[in-house]
């Protein structure tokens, strides 16, 4: 365990990477009997920690434990966070809404953008990647719930926004991403989850040009299971590993 010397926080920060040990193991399990389930090696699915309101130091810690995946959800708080991290050899995603203005200031402090929600955002990730000589790999989000407020490519227009994007220089289209509604029980929100996994699978056999469907983005700490089951390769887990957000 390392020692933290922020002032007065060194035991909030200890008890939290305690507790992250523990969750850790569980959340492994977790995923180890639903891969299994799936028929599918635990291999082929990469845990992304979200770490959205984690300080950096119980961040590191959870890179050190074996952490290979990081989602950040809002640009200030990432770049107040950025230095303190050791990010070498980590994947590091951007999941949250993001705007067209600040775009600017995590192309090169980011590997994946799961959350592009239009051909407006993938435009302006290409034109500030096409300044760095830069390919920026993008998921893009569908509203699959298809919810007024929330952000995402209606599913009807998923293969339309795809093309328009796939046709864009300085991103590259490496598959779909989720929130879906939230639910009352796994059998509701597993019927989400399948129906992106037909999007994934439907949308990947046209073989569009520049798109290449190899990410199927869904499920959190309530759901992964699920998600899995249904055919989820990159599950976003905060919660289940961390802590409850306050
Ligand atoms: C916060 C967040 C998660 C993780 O949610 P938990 O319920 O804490 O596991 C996953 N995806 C996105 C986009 C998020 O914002």
């Amino acid at each position: 365990m390392e020692k933290f010397l922020n002032d007065g926080g060194e035991d909030a920060l200890a008890v939290r990477c305690r507790d992250f040990d523990r969750n850790y193991a569980l959340v492994l399990e977790r995923l180890e009997r639903a891969a299994e389930k799936a028929g599918r090696p635990a291999s082929d699915v990469t845990l992304l920690a979200a770490t959205k309101t984690v300080p950096a130091p119980v961040i590191n810690h959870a890179l050190a434990a074996g952490v290979t995946h990081i989602g950040e959800n809002r640009v200030q708080e990432y770049l107040s966070k950025y230095e303190a991290l050791r990010l070498d050899g980590v994947g590091r995603h951007f999941i949250g809404h993001l705007q067209t203005n600040k775009v600017k200031l995590i192309v090169d402090k980011v590997d994946m953008i799961e959350s592009v929600d239009s051909v407006r955002l993938a435009a302006a990730i290409g034109e500030e990647c096409k300044k760095l000589d830069k390919t920026m790999d993008i998921l893009v989000e569908v509203n699959i719930g298809e919810e007024e407020n929330k952000s995402g490519v209606a599913p009807a227009v998923l293969e339309e926004t795809v093309r328009q994007i796939a046709q864009i220089e300085g991103v590259s289209i490496r598959g779909i991403m989720a929130i879906p509604p939230i639910c009352d029980g796994p059998d509701q929100i597993r019927h989400y989850f399948k129906q992106m996994r037909e999007l994934f699978i439907d949308i990947g056999a046209k073989k569009i040009d520049n798109s290449h469907m190899v990410y199927l983005s869904m499920g959190m700490s309530g759901d992964f299971d699920t998600a899995v089951e249904e055919g989820a390769n990159l599950v976003r887990v905060g919660a289940a590993l961390f802590g409850k957000r306050l």
